[in-house]
């Protein structure tokens, strides 16, 4: 888009230049359906506003059908970057062929009696297929080494003065979150039997320094534990992802997806790309190259405040997916309450499991 037509004045001016220049092959990225558009241009704003309009990162927005005229008039109106409109080829989201649909919708019939949400909506199912095995594959990020991703009806809260991608490069991470949370067993009774019967054929794909203490760490939620069969069901909340494609890419991950999928839990079950991605993450990656978004002011500015604990002490980045935040204490956050995991009702705080990440990396 060009600056005399643009919709907001120059943000930040210098920084926002010196942004631009130090820019990594990176976009912020998001699967959405044309209704949502409301809650697309209210999580753009909170992006832009606390930390994009800085950075100037492009948008790729993905779809299942094409993009309408007021979907893309009114996304580009948010942002000066560049905003890319791409369709999902149908190889990609189609339910594959060796999913038995009479097999599929009994089991949903049994899925919703034990009170599995969307467990009939076929579409559903699709989407945590292509969100597990299937975004990094399309054309559109041929080109692309991070990604940010975000969904419609989000927020962030503060202001982050530093290019995230450019942390996630320089300093060698590939998968960045805020929130842990359990999963509901019940939406992936057979991952964890599948996931051992993969390893057990590929112990070749297991880093040295991996999180399987993590993953199966039973001392929260016993119950879960075994319901999901040694799985604890602690997930990184993926709504909220920042991550290196190329571990996707990688040989390890491709055969683990392919392995999952012709398992056919994706529809048989209800596994998420949550759960998924989290257990690849865990086994395949080595542990010190997964961060929770993390405070990263100046050195120094960091050592006289914070008495020199390690940055990724802090989470910074506050956000919010209904019905779970992250809300750091920080002037630079505004509209979340501090430490409050949910506003929802008094059960959710024990789907809360960041503890058991903070218990695996040695953090209070
Ligand atoms: P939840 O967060 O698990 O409740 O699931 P959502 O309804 O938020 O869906 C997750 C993401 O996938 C959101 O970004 C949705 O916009 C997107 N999504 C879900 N189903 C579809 C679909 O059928 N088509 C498209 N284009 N996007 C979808
Ligand atoms: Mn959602």
């Amino acid at each position: 888009m060009d600056e005399g037509s643009s919709p907001r004045p120059e943000p930040d001016g210098l920084l926002s230049r010196q942004g631009e220049a130090r820019r990594v092959n990176a976009t912020i990225l998001s699967l959405v359906r044309n209704s949502e558009i409301d809650g697309m241009v209210q999580s753009m704003r909170d992006l832009e506003r606390t930390w994009n309009r800085k950075f100037n990162y492009p948008w790729t927005f993905f779809n299942d059908e094409p993009f309408t005229e007021e979907f893309k008039k009114r996304t580009q109106a948010e942002t000066r970057a560049e905003c890319r409109y791409e369709q999902i080829p149908k190889e990609h989201w189609d339910t594959p062929s060796w999913i038995n649909k009479d097999l599929f919708d009994e089991s949903a019939k049994m899925l919703d009696e034990k009170k599995v949400q969307y467990a009939q909506l076929e579409s559903y199912h699709k989407m945590c297929r292509w969100n597990s095995g299937m975004f990094y594959k399309h054309p559109a990020l041929k080109d692309m080494r991070y990604y940010w991703r975000v969904e419609p009806k989000v927020h962030f809260f503060c202001d982050v003065d530093y290019d995230v991608f450019r942390y996630m490069a320089d300093n060698n991470k590939t998968y960045g979150f805020v929130i842990n949370i359990f999963d509901s067993p019940d939406t992936i009774p057979s991952l964890w039997p599948e996931t051992m019967k993969f390893i057990a054929a590929h112990q070749e794909y297991i880093h040295e320094n991996n999180a399987l203490a993590w993953l199966t760490d039973a001392d929260l939620r016993p119950d879960h534990n075994r319901n999901a069969k040694g799985y604890s069901t602690c997930h990184f909340w993926s709504n909220f992802e920042i991550a290196d494609l190329d571990f996707w890419r990688s040989p390890a991950y491709e055969d683990y997806f392919n392995h999952l999928d012709r398992a056919g839990g994706f529809f048989y079950e209800r596994w998420g790309d949550a759960p998924v991605h989290s257990i690849a993450v865990g086994l395949f990656e080595d542990a010190s190259k997964v961060h929770w978004y993390a405070f990263s002011a100046p050195r120094l500015l960091y050592l006289s405040f914070h008495f020199a604990k390690p940055p990724n002490r802090f989470r910074d980045i506050g956000y919010q997916h209904i019905p779970y935040f992250n809300c750091p204490t920080s002037p630079k956050c505004r509209g979340c309450q501090p430490g409050l995991f949910t506003d929802g009702d008094e059960f959710l705080f024990k789907e809360d499991c960041r503890k058991n990440w903070f218990k695996f990396v040695g953090m209070d």
